[in-house]
């Protein structure tokens, strides 16, 4: 094991190497137009997702990771190195409270296991930066409010990595429905799900995931339904299948088909899974035509087709495209198409309660937002 010195050693060396950039401000623009303020970000959890949006932020032109938090100091000398992140920006989970004091990150995106980002983002607003935060946004509602209310009062903003409310297909789709296009939206199917492996991650350890498979997969249907039928829906009935309770422990779901009804009578049916593959299909029909996507919610390319032909959208990052487009949602106000806020994963996590609720009682349950 190396000593806390060693690393310190060896951190302080590899920042040397990397020549310190003020990014606040891009440095120069081609035409000379005003220069583009630049989002600079420490990310929180440096596990395989984490990687996967530091990878795609390289290709950014709005956002720009700077700084690292994690339990791990390999990792973060590791990252020192590959993203040419400077010492003085790493942090790990005891001290980065003192993020507040750096001027030089905006924003943290937390990307750790479920139910530590109630916590950390209580922590990262009360040192005044944004935050952004992985889906699901919490472990239930209450959590969920909770750190809408404390993001609010410290006057930073909260948003969701619903990276999929940035993906053009998706985009299209939604465009349609608004316009008018497909005439009104009727009914949504959304199927989410994939065979988990290892059965001691801690996705399947109800204390860290807040639950199963709805948690982590059902919930792209939940939020899905909503951007597709373009409505939040008033009640959900619910069916929870368990074949395996050895691997899916008391709380972990297995599977869970479950049922919306929208205020327009507009209707959804969707399945959430940890039990099989080759789950991934949104579909949108409405009166004058439809919508489909599959796979609807991978890393892409997204792959789908309306009642008018195949989309034709070019595919791009989604992470890239999320974190450009929350540069200009934090810096420059700018709303998105599908929004992405603190709220919006709320009425996910109001919805996730009503689901759990359904499936055990067997009842029908009225979903109130207020
Ligand atoms: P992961 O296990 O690969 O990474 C989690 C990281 O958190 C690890 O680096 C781990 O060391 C760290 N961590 C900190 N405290 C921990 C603790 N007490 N226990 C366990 N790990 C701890 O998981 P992941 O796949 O990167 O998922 C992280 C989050 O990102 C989850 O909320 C997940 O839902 C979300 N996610 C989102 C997407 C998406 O497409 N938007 C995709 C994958 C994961």
């Amino acid at each position: 094991m190396r000593s806390r010195r060693n690393f310190l050693q060896a951190a302080t060396a590899t920042a040397l190497s990397v020549p310190f950039i003020n990014w606040r401000i891009a440095p120069e623009t081609a035409n000379g137009d005003a220069p583009q303020k630049i989002l600079r970000v420490a990310i929180m959890g440096l596990g395989s997702y984490g990687t996967r949006v530091a990878d795609a932020m390289k290709d950014c032109t709005k956002a720009k990771l700077v700084g690292a938090i994690s339990g791990t100091p390999s990792k973060l000398t590791d990252w020192q190195r590959k993203y040419g992140i400077p010492e003085k920006n790493c942090y790990n989970y005891e001290n980065f409270d003192a993020i507040k004091d750096n001027k030089d990150i905006d924003a943290v995106y937390i990307i750790t296991p479920n139910a530590l980002h109630h916590p950390q983002t209580l922590r990262v607003a009360k040192a005044g930066k944004h935050v952004i935060c992985e889906k699901p946004m919490a472990i239930n509602a209450k959590e969920g409010r909770e750190m809408v209310a404390a993001c609010k009062a410290a006057g930073v903003k909260l948003l969701i990595g619903y990276r999929l409310h940035f993906e053009p297909k998706t985009l299209e789709i939604v465009r349609m429905r608004q316009s008018g296009e497909m005439g009104k939206a009727l009914f949504f199917q959304g199927l989410s799900g994939f065979r988990i492996g290892d059965p001691t991650q801690w996705r399947l350890n109800r204390k860290l995931a807040g639950g199963g498979a709805m948690m982590d997969i059902g919930i792209y249907s939940v939020n899905g339904a909503r951007y597709m039928i373009g409505e939040d829906p008033v009640w959900v009935t619910a069916q929870e299948t368990k074949n395996d309770p050895v691997k899916f422990k008391e709380g972990v779901d297995e599977t869970i088909t479950f049922q919306f009804g929208f205020p327009s009578g507009a209707t959804a049916s969707c399945l959430s899974t940890y039990s099989m593959n080759n789950l991934d299909r949104f579909f949108v029909n409405g009166e004058r035509g439809f919508g489909e996507l599959m796979p609807a919610t991978g890393y892409g390319p997204i792959q789908g087709r309306t009642h008018k032909g195949p989309l034709t959208q070019p595919h791009t990052t989604h992470q890239t495209l999320q974190m450009d487009g929350m540069a200009d949602i934090i810096l420059n106000n700018q709303q998105n198409m599908v929004p992405v806020d603190g709220e919006e994963g709320l009425k996910d996590m109001i919805i996730v309660d009503a689901i759990y609720e359904a499936a055990k009682t067997g009842k029908k349950v009225a979903i109130k937002y207020t």
